[in-house]
């Protein structure tokens, strides 16, 4: 970054401070993970400039022979890793995506069946903070209260009761495996549309270490920064016969023009993610996760759902008498970033919700395996145990620093 220290000292010092945090702390946030550089590359690099309205071969706009090159490599890869019959990679985001998904085959008003947020599920998907609330007619379904497992039988009665327009499955907070077939013969069952957006286990699905949501749904979006170990942005796969439909809606419909960087960023990651070390990577972000949710298990914390068949734990604070909010202060003060979360049922208020949500990824990527999720667990434990205990958060982060510069971030 020689220009920029130059150019813009502030903005210089403020990514060199961003990058000292990574590296001498530790990230639990589920949705997050560490990019290969090579990933930043990319994204910092002249396909920024370009304007490029369309599509490969369609465009609106001279000068896209690289660009068209581009996008089509990154298509074709994208297709290739999730044997899907057609890619978008346009979407600026997940939430992107989604929107342009209901656009492209919904009308305002239509009616929507969605996991409820409080269960696990996302804002994009009608809660009423976002914009999506307003434009269809949502109704949410949820987890099983004993066993907080999603709810099938429930699912297929309330699709029996609305007769929805579409059917979305896919959640933030939720540790469990999905029933995608059984989702799909609900849709079925009431000529609904089957929407799955994967943003967090993207990366797990692509490494085949868990089952996929592509043969079973008309349309999958995701995000290529959580577990996929990307950076930021969109894609939605879909069916072949909806190509049109939803290349519409992304362009013109919903955006305007694509940011090419972004999709150089999302075709490095996409082969990164087709070498057999990402799938050995997913693997271990599993085990690491299993491993994390049995330890806390074994020091008495009550995990929702009883563990986790994927990269992330959520804990149920409750019982324990702290608020999510201030279990995440306490890890943060000490260089462990995890986030508050609400657990299923919970009546807290949002801003003091009663869960913690842990993710294994970017540990994972920073090689680190079963003992170091011990250490960690065992930091953890004892912050929450004397919560308000300002010199213990000190000495803790000496320590987290400490494991940190044994795991460099990747290169
Ligand atoms: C993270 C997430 C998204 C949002 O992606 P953005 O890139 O932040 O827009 C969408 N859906 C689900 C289920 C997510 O977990």
């Amino acid at each position: 970054m020689a220009l920029l220290s130059i150019c813009d000292p502030q903005i210089d010092a403020l990514i060199r401070n961003e990058e000292k945090r990574l590296s001498e702390t530790i990230d639990l946030i589920a949705a997050e993970n560490h990019p290969a550089p090579a990933i930043l590359e990319a994204l910092g690099s002249v396909f920024a400039i370009k304007a490029a309205e369309g599509y490969p071969a369609a465009r609106y706009h001279a000068g896209c022979d690289q660009a068209d090159a581009l996008e089509n490599l990154a298509i074709e890869r994208c297709r290739r890793l999730f044997g899907a019959e057609h890619a978008n990679v346009q979407p600026h985001s997940g939430v992107a995506a989604n929107w342009a998904v209901y656009f492209a085959v919904l009308q305002p008003g239509d009616r929507i069946l969605a996991m409820r947020l409080s269960h696990g599920g996302h804002l994009s998907h009608g809660a009423t903070a976002s914009a999506t609330s307003r434009c269809f007619s949502w109704a949410h379904y949820g987890v099983d209260p004993e066993s907080e497992v999603i709810d099938y039988a429930a699912i297929e009665a309330m699709a029996a009761r609305i007769r929805p327009q579409m059917l979305v499955a896919g959640a933030s907070a939720y540790p469990r495996r999905i029933d995608y077939a059984r989702l799909a013969d609900i849709a079925a069952g009431v000529s609904a549309l089957f929407m799955v957006d994967m943003a967090h286990i993207a990366g797990l699905v692509a490494a085949d270490v868990i089952p996929s949501p592509v043969p079973h749904a008309d349309f999958v979006t995701f995000t290529t920064y959580k577990t996929l170990g990307g950076s930021r942005g969109g894609v939605i796969l879909c069916r072949e016969k909806f190509r049109p439909a939803i290349d519409r809606s992304v362009f013109p419909g919903c955006q305007g023009t694509p940011a090419l960087n972004m999709i150089a960023a999302k075709a490095v990651c996409f082969e990164l993610a087709a070498q057999p070390a990402f799938r050995a990577r997913q693997q271990q972000t599993i085990a690491n996760a299993r491993r994390m949710g049995r330890a806390l298990e074994k020091r008495g914390y009550r995990l929702v759902s009883g563990g986790t068949d994927n990269h992330l734990v959520l804990i149920d604070l409750r019982p324990r008498g702290i608020g999510g909010d201030t279990a995440e202060k306490a890890l943060a003060d000490a260089g462990l970033f995890a986030n508050r979360n609400p657990v299923p049922f919970d009546d807290a208020p949002p801003g003091r919700p009663g869960g913690l949500r842990l993710g294994a990824p970017a540990i994972t990527a920073r090689g680190m395996g079963p003992e170091e999720v011990d250490q960690i667990v065992e930091w953890i434990d004892r912050l929450l145990r004397h919560p308000q205990d300002l010199a213990l958060r000190r000495s803790v982060r000496e320590e987290v620093s400490a494991l940190c510069r044994r795991f460099a971030l990747p290169s």
